[in-house]
Formats: C-alpha cells, sequence, structure tokens
C-alpha cells in the first residue's frame, strides 16, 4: 500500500541517507525537501547511516566522518528543525546493530541475493564490494525502520522493491515470534530523478553533482559544463528542451520563464551559453539561504553536535524498547 505525501496522516516516518559523500542538488530536491516537508505534519526519524556508508566504503572509512557532518550541516541548512524530528547516527545507536543480527538469522539468502541493486552493484563497483555486510545490508536497512516502529518509509518507485523485502523480513518475524514489528509503507516521493551535469543521475559515484556546499562561483563553473541537448550545436540549431537538464533546472527555479525558454530554444532563438548562466542566476538565488545557513551553523559546532547528540539519545530510547520486545518475543529473556 503506498500513499502520497500530500494526503498522509500524522504517524511515524522513518527515511535516511548514506554518509558517502557530500549532499548535492539531487539529495536536496528529490529527497531532503520532502523531509522537511514530511517532519511538519508527521513524527520523523532520519538517520545519518554511516554503517551503510561501509558496505561499500569499507576501504575508505576515514571519508565517514567527514560526510556525517557534511549531511548533519546540509539538513539544518535546508530547513530540518531538531525540534520537530529526530535527526541522529546509526552506529550510534548500538541496538540496530544487535536487532540487525538477529533479523538475520530468519532472512533467507536467497531473499537477499535477488534484490535488483545486488549483482548491478558488484559489476559496477566490483566483486571486492560482495561481502557478508553488503549481501546483508537489505536486514539492516529493515532494522532502520522497524527499529523505530516506521509506519511510512518516504520512497521513489525504484525503491520499492528494497522496501517490499523489508516487509516480507517483517512478516516472517511476526509470523515465527508473534506480531511485535510494524510493517511499513510506502510514502511515495513523485519528484524525479534529478539530472546530473553529464545528464544521468545525479550522483556522487558519477563525479556529476552540484554540492550544496558548493560556492556560488563554483555552481556557476559547474553549469557551464553541464550537457546539453547534443544537436543543439548553434544558438539556430532547433532544440529539444525536454530532454536537457538545463531546462530540467529551469523549470523547478526559473518557473515564470519556463515556457517562453523552451519556445525560444525550439525556435533557434535561444543559446546554451545564455540559458545557462540564466539557470545558473535562478538555482544560485535558490541556494543562497542555505550557504548562507550553513555558514552561520559552520561557526556554531558545538550546536551541530548537541542536535546529533541529543537525536541519536531520543533515537536510541526507541530503539532500545523495540530491542526489549524483540528479544522477549524469540525468548531471550534471562
Ligand atoms: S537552449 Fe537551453 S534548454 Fe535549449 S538545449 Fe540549450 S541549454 Fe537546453
Amino acid at each position: 500500500m503506498t500513499a502520497t505525501v500530500a494526503t498522509a496522516k500524522r504517524r511515524r516516518i522513518m527515511a535516511g541517507m548514506r554518509a558517502s559523500g557530500k549532499l548535492h542538488v539531487g539529495h536536496w530536491l528529490g529527497a531532503l525537501q520532502n523531509f522537511v516537508a514530511l517532519a511538519e505534519s508527521n513524527d520523523c526519524f532520519y538517520e545519518i547511516a554511516d554503517l551503510h556508508a561501509l558496505t561499500t566504503n569499507f576501504a575508505r572509512s576515514k571519508e565517514i566522518a567527514d560526510s556525517v557532518h557534511d549531511i548533519a550541516l546540509g539538513w539544518l541548512a535546508a530547513g530540518l528543525d531538531p525540534q520537530r524530528c529526530t535527526m541522529f547516527i546509526q552506529s550510534r545507536v548500538p541496538e540496530i546493530s544487535e536487532l540487525s543480527v538477529l533479523l538475520s538469522m530468519i532472512t533467507p539468502v536467497s531473499w537477499l541475493e535477488r534484490v535488483p541493486t545486488y549483482k548491478d552493484q558488484i559489476a559496477a563497483l566490483g566483486p571486492e564490494i560482495a561481502t557478508h555486510g553488503f549481501l546483508g545490508y537489505p536486514v539492516l536497512q529493515t532494522v532502520d525502520i522497524i527499529a523505530f516502529k516506521g509506519q511510512g518509509v518516504p520512497v521513489g518507485q525504484d525503491q520499492l522493491p528494497h522496501l517490499e523485502l523489508c516487509r516480507e523480513i517483517v512478516r516472517r518475524f511476526n509470523h515465527l515470534y508473534g506480531d511485535v514489528l510494524t510493517e511499513p509503507e510506502a510514502v511515495l516521493s513523485n519528484f524525479p530523478a534529478v539530472p546530473g551535469l553529464d545528464g544521468r543521475k545525479m550522483s556522487k559515484s558519477y563525479d556529476n553533482s552540484i554540492l550544496l556546499s558548493d560556492t556560488e562561483a563554483e555552481t556557476t563553473a559547474k553549469v557551464k559544463e553541464m550537457y546539453t541537448d547534443p544537436s543543439k550545436i548553434r544558438k539556430s540549431d532547433p532544440g529539444h528542451p525536454e530532454i536537457c537538464p538545463v531546462f530540467f533546472f529551469q523549470e523547478i527555479f526559473n518557473p515564470g520563464n519556463a515556457s517562453d525558454i523552451a519556445h525560444r530554444c525550439r525556435a533557434g532563438q535561444l543559446g546554451c551559453v545564455e540559458d545557462k548562466a540564466d539557470m545558473a542566476v535562478h538555482l544560485n538565488a535558490a541556494l543562497t539561504p542555505l550557504r548562507q545557513r550553513r555558514r552561520e551553523l559552520e561557526a556554531k559546532p558545538d550546536y551541530v553536535r548537541e542536535v546529533l547528540e541529543d537525536g541519536t539519545r531520543r533515537a536510541r530510547e526507541v530503539a532500545a524498547r523495540t530491542l526489549t520486545e524483540v528479544r522477549a518475543a524469540i525468548g531471550l529473556t534471562y
């Protein structure tokens, strides 16, 4: 079952981001704005998933702490209010690790091997990432949700198979040990994949991102290099804005002029150099308040640390209650 963000009733929402790199505009548009909106009317738990980062970045583990810090700054700068949601660091909630061991005992390996991204990622990143932890990450992901009795999980269509696996694990546990765990539902986010500088999905692994920590000048320089419609070489060539990532951003950040831009692009009256410069101005204008808040937060490291410590303390209280229930249901009570 799914619900749209607009129709969702107040409930426990669980979401997170992997601490494997810096936040970029794709995170902001595709997830973070939704996080902020959901926190207005739900009880939200937002996890900085550093253990998940280890599944693929175990050889570069020293980078994870910087990523955790960048995510915390990015979340707060984008408007997440620590009074309205619980932000925490995954590995600082050890109950998650114990719950993961317990759920791994009942999760068939065949369920994990059939996760679509499992083989794709090994093909993309190499056989060295095929570790026990990488195979088992859907179990850890399930625990991220059930530890906090998450009822709703904001996901895109492409993540539905992962959530379905989580639901299967929950059903198996409840069948074996009683009705203890909550089966989460998808809260579908309709936002399309945000294109990166090269036209593929914006992603750290493709090195095609505009970072939330980039300066105005860095952002403008990146937009200048952005991929456009390859058939539009000269200004007078008719373009196809519907396949152009620059136009994707114009529609979001310059909506009042988007139809005129599309018309002039198609009619050969607008050149890509001019359009990119215009788009960069509008994108920078939208990012200016985030950059300002980020600078303020960077000057208050104690505040950021306290937000995470306080959130992690609250998260642990909830996860500890779940762990007690799970241990009792299994019979691990001495
Ligand atoms: S004019 Fe603008 S919308 Fe058209 S192809 Fe160039 S950058 Fe894209």
